[in-house]
């Protein structure tokens, strides 16, 4: 059986990057971009006054009582007519260009004013309090490379960067169909054996989180004809997860149906806890998740598997694994699997409590979890104050 780590290494080794597309950069937040973003300009284009005061040549502030003649006011927006020579200054507002020979700003509350003779109250050092042309970026250097996500800060560096449009990678459609005779909508109230679908929500809302586009194809009852005419429609997308119908029982077809349609396995099962039966394949265009019914197990293979590939097919260049940290235990726990683990438990300032869990199918108790206790297979009493390993819900 494969390990948590091999099955993501085969799962990323089947999700490419989707294709680029050009978008208008104020629509592109949460986009990852497909080209590099060189600047067009210095940034800044000239050497700009970083605080309000006086544009001074600093040899001539040596000492405090200095008086300088007012030679005219810039403030942003506009250009200084003069050059600044010994005895002169200028003033000159924050973001504005530095006039042709100062080389120092006084603050405008280490002066005072008395008509054109302005005293400085304290010595200079050059370069203080202004930015030289180009000092932030230069005209042509890469400020953004392809694989980043557009963040708000990156919004506002395109911006700057005179970039209005900008070439992304399209983010992936995902397909999800809830399998289950069982099942019945959340609006719905069950009879007799049957339960609420959770699954379909959830996913859609995981899939939302990360910023792909879910696509609910509803709920498809264990029989063989309904799954294979529900799965033929979800192979028109990026992505198709499917819940249910992957374990041993006798109406679990879904590996069977997806074989009919033309899905080829990669791998089925898991050395995972929960989430030992996770079926992944490949059509031409499509990569296939076939997620365990336990609404746990499928959360959780949401978050190891599905949700790194998801951030792959949508460019991203780096790791794109969910971040593993460490944390303190809060009580003592005993870790009873073979299998590599992932507990439910309640983070607080890196001190971690696991949750009083009523096993895979226990959402309720989930809802409290911000976080899953990593634990190593094997059995292994954890103690109290050690530190264990834990990836943010
Ligand atoms: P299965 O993987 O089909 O054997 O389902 C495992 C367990 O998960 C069973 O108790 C199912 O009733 C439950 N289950 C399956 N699909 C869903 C779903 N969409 N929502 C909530 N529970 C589900
Ligand atoms: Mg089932």
């Amino acid at each position: 059986m494969l390990s948590v780590l091999q099955a993501l290494q085969q799962v990323l080794s089947h999700a490419q990057p989707r294709e680029p597309l050009n978008l208008q950069a104020s629509d592109a937040l949460g986009y990852v971009l497909a080209e590099d973003i060189a600047c067009d300009l210095d940034s800044p284009p000239w050497d700009k006054a970083l605080m309000d005061g006086y544009a001074v040549q600093a040899a001539d502030v040596n000492a405090p009582g200095v008086k300088l003649r007012l030679l005219e006011e810039v403030t942003a927006g506009k250009v200084a007519t003069q050059e600044v020579t010994s005895g002169t200054c200028t003033r000159i507002m924050t973001g504005a260009p530095l006039p042709r020979g100062a080389d120092a700003v006084v603050v405008i509350e280490s002066t005072t004013a008395a008509g054109e003779q302005i005293e400085m109250q304290q010595p200079a050092r050059p370069e203080q309090n202004l930015l030289r042309q180009g000092a932030s970026m230069r005209q042509g250097e890469v400020v953004l490379a392809a694989g980043s996500v557009l963040r708000p800060i990156e919004i506002g560096l395109l911006a700057e960067v005179g970039r209005a449009l900008v070439s992304v990678i399209r983010r992936p459609t995902v397909a999800i169909l809830s399998t289950g005779d069982e099942l019945v909508p959340a609006a719905e109230t069950p009879r007799g054996g049957q339960i609420r679908n959770s699954n379909g929500p959830l996913l859609a809302a995981l899939v939302t989180a990360v910023g792909a586009t879910p696509v609910p194809l509803g709920i498809a009852r264990d029989n063989s004809a309904e799954l294979e005419a529900k799965i033929a429609a979800g192979l028109a997308h990026d992505v198709l997860l499917l819940s249910g119908g992957v374990s041993a029982g006798v109406l679990d077809l879904v590996p069977q149906a997806l074989a009919s349609q033309g899905v080829r396995q990669v791998f089925h099962n898991v050395d995972l806890k929960p989430g030992k039966p996770l079926w992944f394949g490949a059509s031409d265009k499509t990569v296939v998740f076939g997620l365990p019914g336990n609404p746990v197990s499928t959360l959780v293979c949401f978050k190891l598997f599905v949700q790194p590939a998801l951030r792959k097919l949508a460019g991203e260049a780096g790791r794109v694994a969910p971040l593993v940290r460490t944390a303190v235990l809060r009580e003592d726990f005993h870790q009873r699997s073979a299998r590599e683990t992932y507990f439910p438990a309640r983070l607080e300032q890196e001190q971690a409590t696991p949750l009083a869990w009523q096993g895979s199918a226990d959402l309720r108790s989930l809802a409290k979890a911000n976080a899953l206790l990593r634990l190593a297979g094997g059995e292994r009493h954890y103690a109290a104050g050690e530190s264990v390993e834990v990836i943010d819900l």
